[in-house]
């Protein structure tokens, strides 16, 4: 039997912010922006540009206008995939360890190391 490790570990998400990612689902399929949030709690990023949220808004003394605004929504991290910066293709990522230990991402595809 494992031992419970006592440690909470944070979440790990394969993607970070600043990735570019592709959208393989839902009405924004095939787009592609850069990751601006992560919510690892909720598995969750904030895309550029990506899925817009309208929020209908009143009418207040810092938006005199009021009226709908858009605002990018949270997707799921299963709903994304990561661009390899090193061959532009939406990559299954795998991980490798450095010789000083370091954990890194690599795209399976060309073998790049994702992380600078
Ligand atoms: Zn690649």
């Amino acid at each position: 039997m494992a031992k419970r490790k006592e440690k909470l570990k944070p979440i790990h998400l394969k993607i970070k912010k600043g990735d570019i990612v592709e959208v393989i689902a839902g009405n924004d399929r095939g787009k592609r922006g850069k990751v601006l949030k992560v919510y690892p709690r909720v598995q969750k990023v904030i895309v550029e540009s990506i899925k817009f949220m309208k929020k209908h808004t009143r009418a207040t003394q810092t938006n005199p206008q009021g009226g709908i605004q858009t605002r990018e929504a949270p997707i799921h991290i299963s709903n994304l995939m990561l661009i390899c910066p090193s061959c532009g293709y939406p990559a299954r990522i795998g991980h490798h360890f450095l010789e000083d230990g370091t954990k890194v991402r690599v795209c399976r595809k060309c073998n790049e190391i994702v992380d600078k």
